[in-house]
C-alpha cells in the first residue's frame, strides 16, 4: 500500500501523529473471541486507505476516540490516517454555534457565518490531496468538505457524535444538503437521526462509542499515586470530593454542578468540588464559561476549576476519576458522554443526567 500523500497545503488540514497500539494487548480484557471476530472483519479490509477528519486533536470525546481508534485500525492492517481542520478562531466560533443549534439552541446563521463556515471547508477540501477508499468526517465542523472535495473515488461517511434529534431548522437547513451528499452516516443512537436526511436508511448506522481501557486516561493507576496526583492540585484526599470532568459547555451544565455542590455542602461541610475541563481549540465558548465558573466559585476555598492549562492531562483526569467519591455528569443534552464510562470503568459512583447516550451506560 503506498503511503498517503496528503500534506498540509497552507495548513488547511493537519495530520495528527499517533502512538502505536496493538489489538492483541486487549485480549486479556475482552477475550480471544472478540479479538478473533475483529481480526476476521479486518482481514477483508486490509490495506483500506481510510481518512478520519475532525476539528481538533485534543479536547472532547471525538479526539479521545480517534487517539485510540486510528492506531488500532492500523494494528489490524488498515492504512488509517487522521487529519484535523486548521485552527481558525472565527470558523470555530461559527461551528460552535452550529453545534449548539444542532442540539437545539436558538441560532439563525448570518450570511457571514455561512460564508466563513463554507470558506474553511472549501480550503480544507483543497488540502486533501491524498487518495482514499473511505473518508469519515466527524461532527458538523467538516461536513461540507465532502461537497467541495467531490467524490474522489472514496466512500464518504459522516460520523455524528452529538444529539441531533431536534436541530434548530434555520441551522440544520444550512448543513442538511451537505450531509445529504454523504454515502452513509453513523449516529450514536437511532433517536438522533435528524429530520430530512435523504441518505438511504440502510446506510444509516447506530454505533455507540467506547473507551480505551489501556489509554493513559483509563489504565490502572495505584490508589496512592492517584491521591498524590490529585493532592498536587490542592485537593485534600482525606475529605470527600465531587468531580465533573467535561468541556466547559452549556450542555454539560457546570453551573448546575456548583448548585448541587452548594446544596450538598450544607449537609457535608467537608465536601470539595473539582470542575475539570479542557480548553479545546475548536471550542471558544469554553473560555467564557470558564470565566463565569471562576467568578461563581470565587471565595470558596473548597471549590476548584482546573483545565489542561493547569496541567490536567489524561493521567490527571484518570487520577481525579479514581479519587473522587462521586463523579457527576450533569448534562442536559449529551451525545454519549465518554466520561460516564470512564468513571464507571474505575468503579467510581456516577450520578448523571438522564439524556442522550448516558442511559446506555448507566
Ligand atoms: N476530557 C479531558 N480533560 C478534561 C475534560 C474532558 O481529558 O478536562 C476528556 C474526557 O475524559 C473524555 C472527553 O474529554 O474522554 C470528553 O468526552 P465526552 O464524550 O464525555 O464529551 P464531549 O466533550 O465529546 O462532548
Amino acid at each position: 500500500m503506498s503511503p498517503l500523500s496528503v500534506h498540509d497545503r497552507a495548513l488547511n488540514a493537519v495530520r495528527v501523529s499517533l502512538k502505536k497500539k496493538s489489538l492483541w494487548d486487549y485480549e486479556r480484557i475482552v477475550g480471544s473471541d472478540v479479538i478473533d471476530e475483529i481480526r476476521s472483519h479486518a482481514e477483508v479490509l486490509k490495506g483500506l486507505r481510510l481518512l478520519q477528519l475532525n476539528a481538533t486533536a485534543a479536547g472532547g470525546g471525538v479526539a479521545e476516540l480517534l487517539t485510540s481508534l486510528v492506531p488500532l485500525l492500523r494494528s489490524v492492517g488498515l492504512d488509517a490516517e487522521w487529519m484535523v481542520l486548521p485552527e481558525h478562531a472565527e470558523f470555530f466560533e461559527v461551528t460552535k454555534r452550529f453545534h449548539n443549534a444542532l442540539q437545539g439552541m436558538a441560532y439563525i446563521p448570518t450570511d457571514n457565518d455561512v460564508a466563513s463556515y463554507l470558506d474553511q471547508n472549501r480550503l480544507s477540501a483543497e488540502a486533501l490531496t491524498g487518495t482514499y477508499d473511505v473518508i469519515v468526517t466527524h461532527d458538523p465542523q467538516p461536513v461540507a468538505v465532502r461537497h467541495f472535495a467531490g467524490r474522489r473515488g472514496a466512500t464518504w461517511v459522516w460520523r455524528c457524535h452529538i444529539d441531533t434529534s431536534e436541530p434548530r431548522p434555520e441551522a440544520w437547513d444550512v448543513l442538511r444538503p451537505y450531509v445529504n451528499d454523504y454515502d452513509a452516516a453513523v449516529f450514536t443512537m437511532r433517536e438522533f437521526v435528524p429530520p430530512g436526511l435523504t441518505i438511504p436508511s440502510e446506510k444509516l448506522l447506530f454505533v455507540p462509542p467506547g473507551i480505551d481501557p489501556l489509554s493513559s486516561k483509563n489504565r490502572r493507576l495505584p490508589r496512592s499515586l492517584s491521591e498524590e496526583v490529585v493532592s498536587e492540585f490542592g485537593i485534600d484526599t482525606r475529605r470527600p470530593l465531587l468531580t465533573q470532568v467535561s468541556r466547559f459547555d452549556p450542555w454539560k451544565d457546570p453551573i448546575g454542578v456548583i448548585r448541587i455542590y452548594r446544596e450538598l455542602k450544607k449537609r457535608h461541610p467537608a465536601l470539595q468540588l473539582a470542575l475539570v475541563g479542557f480548553m479545546a481549540h475548536d471550542d471558544p465558548e469554553a473560555w467564557r464559561i470558564y470565566a463565569s465558573l471562576e467568578s461563581e466559585i470565587a471565595g470558596d476555598a473548597d471549590a476548584y476549576v482546573f483545565t489542561n492549562l493547569d496541567g490536567v492531562g489524561s493521567l490527571e483526569v484518570n487520577a481525579f476519576q479514581r479519587v473522587s467519591d462521586v463523579v457527576v455528569q450533569k448534562s442536559i443534552r449529551e451525545g454519549f458522554g465518554l466520561v460516564v464510562s470512564e468513571a464507571i470503568w474505575k468503579e467510581t459512583p456516577v450520578v448523571a443526567g438522564d439524556t442522550g447516550g448516558i442511559p446506555l451506560q448507566m
